[in-house]
């Protein structure tokens, strides 16, 4: 069978390290075998766009991103990290139904594909767990068409044991039903099994989804059950992902916990054979500088979530310094229940302008930082680096083709500070993903947009009486809450990311 092709004609082609190239982009089947202003000159292919001068953009890839909570979306304001486990993550939820699962997990990829987000690094929560449910969001993911590196995100402790303060101020006989980020779905040994048991049951049946291990936090998993992820993916090369000081009180967990590493988490993943270059930690907020450049040193990556960090009230990462020290970056648009919307043009920007926030003095990032972070940077943290990222020769065809004429583009003075600072995601026309034109003219050629909205407000009776439901029971805990998220911020823990005063 003949490949099928594809050229794109007459486009504006973006890259962070190279000068905008005025040209076409020839596909062949699911990668790009041509790129420049004569490419696929003289070949017939079996389609061809016209980009009209638009920009061509590398297929962002959301490094970070959890598609259990999409249809959550709008429904909280700023809450601290805390706060928002006790709202938002499946455990405080009944059983959801598979149509719901797959619902939602399909509205989550269906937004990022219409934004120019190409491939998502689901950590997705199924709890509790069934198999079924992982088969209902791949399938979601297969017609929708986008790439995805999915990781189940698991633990072997309970959340509230890693949240200073919970069980000092909270009364006892609530403590059961308190719900941190997850909750255990079996020992050590048992997640492990299921592990391997959904990797060989999943594992290369679709050449647009890869595997991942996702532990949820250091904090909720056990030395022996991380040390077990350790030899895991060193014995499958699968990367892991995991979640490492995304507030202060995940830093302050360490300082009072892990005192044989010297308070560090980041000591503590070393020690686990954790803190290596298949590793990929969300957040970093409360890093310090020593631990940054150890983090450097060992090629693990960091995805940024700026969004995320500023709805849960959880600081701004040290993304400067991140920089300088030579980390590899990525950006990541998280939870919908934190972020509201799965949009890496906001990711760009707020990168940029946090840190000119936190940062008075010159340095980076600059434009280009943020579209190299959103794109190469992101593939490398999801374990696509070399063959995502890049609108080049070899790479699979994943990009999108932006409108010449919107306003945002208009005068067009610099592609890749406009994308970054003046585009929103309206301008996206065309997105392509494994060769394939996922979007056309702003809609999904795969599945029927309007008959979908509909079939998701169907379902949606159901979760907004649970989320009533779990909102009147949160009334009980909101004080006992609130003490302990100030407690920790009175802390003196040596370093501050907030840019102002704490409280
Ligand atoms: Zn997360």
């Amino acid at each position: 069978m003949t490949k099928e092709s594809l050229l794109i004609r007459n486009a504006l082609i973006i890259d962070p390290d190279i000068h905008p190239v005025r040209g076409n982009i020839l596909v062949s089947g699911a990668e790009i075998t041509e790129v420049g202003p004569n490419a696929g000159e003289g070949c017939r292919p079996d389609r061809i766009i016209d980009a009209r001068g638009g920009i061509a953009v590398p297929g962002f890839v959301s490094a970070h991103y959890h598609s259990h909570d999409v249809l959550l979306r709008g429904s909280f304001e700023p809450l601290p990290l805390e706060g928002w486990y006790m709202v938002a993550v499946p455990p405080n939820y009944p059983k959801r139904s598979r149509e719901e699962i797959k619902a939602r997990a399909m509205l989550g990829a269906l937004e990022c594909l219409r934004g120019g987000i190409t491939t998502i690094q689901d950590m997705a929560t199924v709890y509790p767990f069934d198999e079924d449910h992982v088969a209902a969001m791949l399938e979601a993911y297969e017609e929708v068409g986008i790439r995805v590196v999915l990781a189940l995100q698991v633990a072997d402790v309970p959340g509230q044991k890693g949240v200073p303060f919970w069980e000092e101020v909270i009364p006892k006989e609530l403590h059961n039903s308190l719900t941190a980020s997850v909750k255990p779905i079996g020992s050590a040994s048992s997640i492990i099994e299921l592990l391997r048991g959904q990797l060989a049951r999943w594992q290369g049946r679709s050449e647009r989804v890869t595997w991942g291990l996702g532990p949820a936090t250091p904090e909720n998993c056990s030395t022996e059950f991380l040390e077990k992820i350790a030899a895991l993916s060193a014995e499958t090369h699968c990367r892991v992902f995991t979640h490492v000081y995304e507030s202060k009180s995940m830093a302050l967990n360490a300082r009072r916990h892990y005192a044989d590493f010297g308070g560090s988490l980041i000591r503590y993943m070393e020690s686990v054979g954790l803190l290596n270059d298949r590793l990929t930690m969300a957040h970093c907020v409360w890093l310090t500088q020593d631990e940054i450049e150890r983090v450097a040193r060992a090629g693990t990556s960091i995805s940024v979530n700026p969004v995320s960090n500023l709805k849960t009230k959880s600081g701004v990462a040290p993304i400067r310094e991140m920089i300088e020290a030579g980390v590899r970056i990525a950006l990541g648009t998280d939870n919908c229940s934190c972020s509201d919307a799965q949009n890496m043009f906001q990711s760009m920007k707020l990168f940029c302008l946090l840190t000119a926030a936190s940062h008075g003095g010159d340095g980076p990032p600059a434009a280009a930082d943020a579209l190299r972070a959103a794109t190469q940077g992101s593939a490398v943290a999801v374990g696509l680096g070399g063959k995502v990222g890049r609108i080049a020769e070899g790479f699979k065809a994943d990009f999108s083709i932006l409108d010449p004429y919107d306003p945002a583009l208009q005068p067009m003075n610099d592609p890749v500070r406009q994308v970054v600072y003046s585009e929103g995601g309206r301008a996206v026309r065309h997105v392509v993903v494994h060769g394939e034109v996922v979007v056309h003219d702003g809609k999904s050629t795969r599945i029927d947009e309007v008959a979908f909205a509909e079939e998701v407000e169907r379902l949606m009776p159901t979760l907004r009486s649970d989320l009533a439901a779990i909102l009147q029971r949160n009334r009980i805990y909101a004080p006992y809450l609130r003490k302990a998220h100030e407690l920790t911020l009175r802390e003196d823990i040596g370093l501050n990311r907030f840019i102002a005063t704490p409280l």
